[in-house]
């Protein structure tokens, strides 16, 4: 038998042509999906814990400065954040860091990276700026996600004791009334706390920071770890 296969195009309906474009479109953007998805969301299997480590400021954006000007804020958040990442890799949670040197991150990407990761939390290291205050505070969304408060609490409890300086406790939204909530809170899928550990501002909080900065980067890696069990 033979076969003739020689199909004759100019015989197809207009409306089986639209079928047929209508089928390569759906094809198409289902491939387009696929590969959008496959960019902003890792694969994350679900007994690994992921936790999001975020260096405030850095670059040309040094945050706040000490009262004689040598102190810069991005500096000690990116030591203490090292230090926090090495104690919770110890405990065997995985760790991603918006930034591991002396680089400018802008918020957005700091966001983007702990989202397409999937993590699980996500913790600012900041320190505190004014010209009297001292003492450990954190900051979360007013929309609370999940338990976040809850470790907030013991993470500036355990910091303030620590460090032997006041717990100025965990408050929601932002500083003042020019935002809602800070950018990483806001626009982070995960829960997520900001530190402020102690004021770089303050003599007494530097040197407590200073003295004890492997005691709190323990303290807090151990308070992460307690919070994501279960
Ligand atoms: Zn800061």
């Amino acid at each position: 038998m033979k076969i003739n296969f020689n199909p004759d195009f100019s015989r197809l309906k207009k409306t089986d042509i639209a079928v047929i474009v209508a089928v390569v479109l759906v094809f198409v953007s289902f491939l387009v999906a696929v590969k959008m998805l496959s960019d902003t969301v890792e694969k994350h299997y679900d007994n690994e814990i992921i936790v999001c480590l975020d260096a405030g400021h850095g670059g040309d954006d040094v945050g706040a400065v000490s009262a004689d000007g040598q102190r810069y804020e991005k500096d000690d958040n990116l030591t203490l954040t090292l230090k926090v990442s090495e104690e919770l890799e110890e405990l065997g949670v995985k760790t991603v860091l918006t930034r591991d040197s002396d680089e400018a991150v802008s918020l957005k990407d700091r966001c983007k990276k702990a989202n397409k990761k999937r993590c699980d939390l996500f913790v600012a290291i900041h320190r505190n700026s004014s010209p009297t205050g001292t003492g450990v505070e954190a900051w979360i969304s007013k929309r609370e996600k999940d338990d976040e408060k809850t470790t907030a609490k013991t993470l500036v409890s355990e910091l303030s004791t620590v460090m032997g300086i006041a717990d100025r406790g965990v408050k929601n939204g932002y500083r003042d009334k020019t935002a809602n909530n800070y950018y990483i809170n806001a626009n982070t899928n995960m829960p997520s706390i900001l530190l402020e550990v102690g004021f770089i501002t303050s003599e007494e909080d530097n040197a407590a920071f200073d003295e004890n900065i492997d005691q709190m980067a323990e303290k807090i890696a151990k308070v992460i770890y307690d919070s994501l069990q279960n």
